[in-house]
Formats: C-alpha cells, sequence, structure tokens
C-alpha cells in the first residue's frame, strides 16, 4: 500500500464560551482507496504566525507521498529532515509547535489507515487495549473579572447537568481571585465537583507557587501543574519535596523527559499525542512507566479525530493513572465527524471502530470551511489559554 495524495483542508469551530478555533483536517488517501483522517488542532495560539495551508500541504506530501502508511516509524525518521526538533527538543510550554502539531497529524492519519485496511482498532498497533474508557476532566479557566465567576459557575452547573463532575482550574493570574474562585466553587457544589488540578502554567517561581499552594490546600486537589518558571527543573524538585500533591509537567520532548526525570521533578508525566504523535508519545509513556511514574493525557483540545487519536493512546497505556485533559468532543459545538468520540460519567469512551474509529462528515467540513487567519473575530490563546 501506498499513500497517494492529500487533503487538507482548514476550518473554523466554536467553543461554548463562544471563542473560536481553527483547525487543519486532513485525508490521506491511498492507492488502495483507503484514507486516513488526522487533525491539526486548534492553531490559535499561532495567531501571530499561522501557517499557510498550501505551503503545509506541499509540505506533508514531500515527507508522504509513495511511502508505506504501515512503516510509520520510517515515516517519523522522514519528518526529521523537514519538521526540525519535532521532538528531540521544543520548547517546555505550550507543549507542542507547528512542526510537532504536523507530525501529529501525519501520524494519526497512518494508524487510522493502517486500522481501516486491516478492520482493527488503531489501538491494536499500540500493544493494544489495556482498558475501555479514560478518565477525563474538563478545563475552568482563570477568573479576571466579576463576571467571570458566575460565568464558570454558570459552566460548572451546566456540566454538571451533563455527568460531568471533574475539573481543573488554570490559576495564577491573580491568586486572591482564584481563592474567592475556589470558596465559591466548594460553597455552590461541595464535594459534588472533583477539583483534579491547578494548573500554574510556568508563570511562577516555584516559591511563590508554594505560598500559592498552601493558601489553596483547603480546596482539596489531587495536583499541581507546571508549577515553576519554565525549565526550572530544580525549583519544581524542590517544589515537590514540600507539597503533598502531585507535581505533573507537559513532557512534549526527549530532552525534557530526561531532564525531568534527572532532576526528580515530577510524579505525572503530561503527554499529548499533539506533541508529535502515537509513535514518538507511546516512547514517553514507556520511559515514565519505566521510571515508576504515572501519566496523564494532556490536550490542546481537539476535535473528535484528534481526541480519538488521544483515545487509543491512553487505551494502550499501563502508565495511564490520573485523569486526562481532552475533551474537545464536549467543548466545541460543531464537529467534522458523524459521531463525536462519546464522553460520559467523566471518561471518554475508547473507540472500536476500524483505525482511529471515526467516520468523516464530509457536508459538516465542507460547512465549517473558512481560512485559518482572521484577525476580525474573537480568538481564544492569545496568552495561550486564556479562555
Ligand atoms: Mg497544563
Amino acid at each position: 500500500m501506498k499513500i497517494s495524495g492529500i487533503t487538507l483542508t482548514p476550518i473554523q469551530t466554536h467553543r461554548r464560551t463562544g471563542s473560536i478555533s481553527s483547525h487543519l483536517i486532513l485525508q490521506m488517501h491511498t492507492d488502495e482507496g483507503v484514507t486516513g483522517l488526522g487533525e491539526i488542532s486548534d492553531l490559535d495560539c499561532y495567531r501571530m504566525y499561522m501557517p499557510d495551508v498550501d505551503a503545509v500541504r506541499v509540505g506533508i506530501e514531500k515527507i508522504v507521498l509513495g511511502r508505506d502508511p504501515f512503516a510509520v516509524e520510517a515515516m517519523h525518521v522522514e519528518m526529521t529532515k523537514y519538521l526540525h526538533n519535532y521532538f528531540a527538543s521544543a520548547p517546555s510550554y505550550p507543549p507542542f509547535t507547528p512542526a510537532s502539531q504536523i507530525a501529529a497529524g501525519i501520524d494519526m492519519a497512518c494508524f487510522d489507515i493502517m486500522g481501516k485496511a486491516l478492520g482493527v482498532p488503531a489501538y491494536t498497533f499500540l500493544g493494544g487495549k489495556t482498558r475501555d474508557r479514560i478518565e477525563i476532566c474538563y478545563p475552568l479557566f482563570q477568573v479576571k473579572s466579576e463576571a467571570d465567576y458566575e460565568r464558570n459557575l454558570g459552566y460548572v452547573q451546566d456540566l454538571l447537568d451533563q455527568g460531568i463532575s471533574r475539573f481543573r482550574y488554570y490559576v495564577g493570574v491573580d491568586f486572591a481571585k482564584d481563592e474567592m474562585f475556589l470558596a465559591a466553587l466548594r460553597d455552590r457544589f461541595g464535594n459534588r465537583v472533583e477539583l483534579k488540578a491547578l494548573d500554574f502554567q510556568a508563570r511562577h517561581y516555584w516559591k511563590d507557587t508554594l505560598r500559592a499552594y498552601e493558601r489553596l490546600k483547603p480546596f482539596g486537589f489531587d495536583v499541581i501543574e507546571s508549577p515553576s518558571w519554565k525549565e526550572d527543573f530544580d525549583g519544581m524538585a524542590e517544589l515537590r519535596r514540600r507539597v503533598d500533591a502531585n507535581v505533573s509537567e507537559h513532557v512534549s520532548s526527549a530532552a525534557q523527559a530526561m531532564q525531568l526525570l534527572r532532576a526528580g521533578a515530577v510524579d505525572i508525566f503530561n503527554i499529548t499525542v499533539v506533541s508529535g504523535g502515537l509513535v514518538q508519545i507511546k516512547k514517553l509513556a514507556a520511559l515514565a512507566e519505566i521510571a515508576g511514574l504515572r501519566c496523564l493525557i494532556g490536550t490542546t483540545q481537539e476535535l473528535s479525530i484528534g481526541t480519538a487519536a488521544q483515545a487509543h493512546l491512553g487505551a494502550s497505556m499501563a502508565s495511564l493513572a490520573t485523569a486526562s485533559d481532552p475533551v474537545g468532543p464536549l467543548l466545541y459545538a460543531e464537529d467534522v465527524v458523524k459521531t463525536r468520540v462519546q464522553i460520559k460519567d467523566n471518561c471518554i469512551e475508547v473507540p472500536t471502530g476500524p483505525g482511529l474509529g471515526m467516520e468523516l462528515d464530509e457536508d459538516a467540513l465542507e460547512n465549517l470551511r473558512a481560512p485559518l487567519v482572521e484577525w476580525d473575530r474573537a480568538a481564544h490563546g492569545a496568552g495561550y489559554v486564556s479562555d
């Protein structure tokens, strides 16, 4: 089997908050008539330097045309010639780059083709399934104004009504406001709400995080994420020795994984398919397992194709032991598949159909088609995570 063509479609979808996210939907065609689906998700954090769709398509064609989609490890070797350092080294935050996201789109389309060609789910090629469901939590963004308190509490009520009761909260723009919000959250919902994590987004000196941790600890959470300045893994390790909570950090490259392990900085690797694809991220999961650490699956918030890829990764991971973050199929008003990835009772149900288990809705894809770059619209992502 050989890859014979690429179709790349730019689309826009609305988040529950009203902001818009841009994505590229990748269709990878083969000479045997099997087409694989991939996704380059939620590109709005690159708004200042949004990729040119035709340039990306031509680049992907240079990598994949004429190649065997089953030889996906060799495909990654080829990718390193065009997508420099996409997995070897990377900025620690945000935990993905345009290169790592393009690699992930190519990689997941190959797994989709393999599964569809043989009539088996993608996790079959990752070591098989260790679980049927992936525990998840829903993101709550930091409160910045009075209006945000009620808005966030309203989201929580809506989600509780849908059976979603586990959340994570981005802290650190204003710790006093965070404290007031968390108090209001507990006051209104008590223990009906589970707070998995506070995410400090690598914005704080570790001693400041420690002070905030002590202040916010009474509200009850299991994990503190990205608790020190970028690359301050020694500070993170020092903090880890002083707190009861588990420390998690995004790991998007081999270099970071080794630095975090050597520093003893974390309890949990936060790993995500969008940092380089299933082949590479499965290696990080193995490293964590060997080192005796836990993993969770992070996200940039994918549509159903990308979320399915995350679910197949999670299904195959023995070291997945903390609730994960992808909830795109709940977060987005629109999608490009006929049946979305199902999220119920705080869990993603791992798709069981061939490949990623997703069927493209061609009409939805056409209806959502839109340019990647449009400045006159509400987009999230100006500060990476804002809405
Ligand atoms: Mg995070």
